[in-house]
């Protein structure tokens, strides 16, 4: 057995790391490798940014629906203004 766990071993347990459920002594294997493991320590960035994105992503548009239909005008308007070929 090594004393710091491989890159499939982090990333394995990275999700029980984040919420801080694994034993004091595989935390501290963990916080070692990923302060050495540039690989890992990107994964547990993406990780740790998913929350975020997926709250962004399903957060109501700031546009208001009249809003979308002036820029729809806007486009159509836009296209019937352009020269046939
Ligand atoms: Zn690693």
């Amino acid at each position: 057995m090594t004393l710091l766990p491989s890159c499939k071993d982090v990333q394995t347990h990275l999700t029980e790391y984040a919420e801080g459920s694994l034993p004091l002594g595989r935390r501290i294997g963990i916080w070692i490798h990923l302060r050495l493991c540039k690989a890992c320590a990107g994964f547990l960035r993406g990780m740790r940014a998913l929350p975020g994105l997926a709250k962004r992503a399903l957060a109501p548009p700031k546009e208001t629906p009249e809003a979308a239909v002036k820029a729809l005008a806007d486009v159509q308007g836009m296209l019937s203004r352009r020269p046939k070929v």
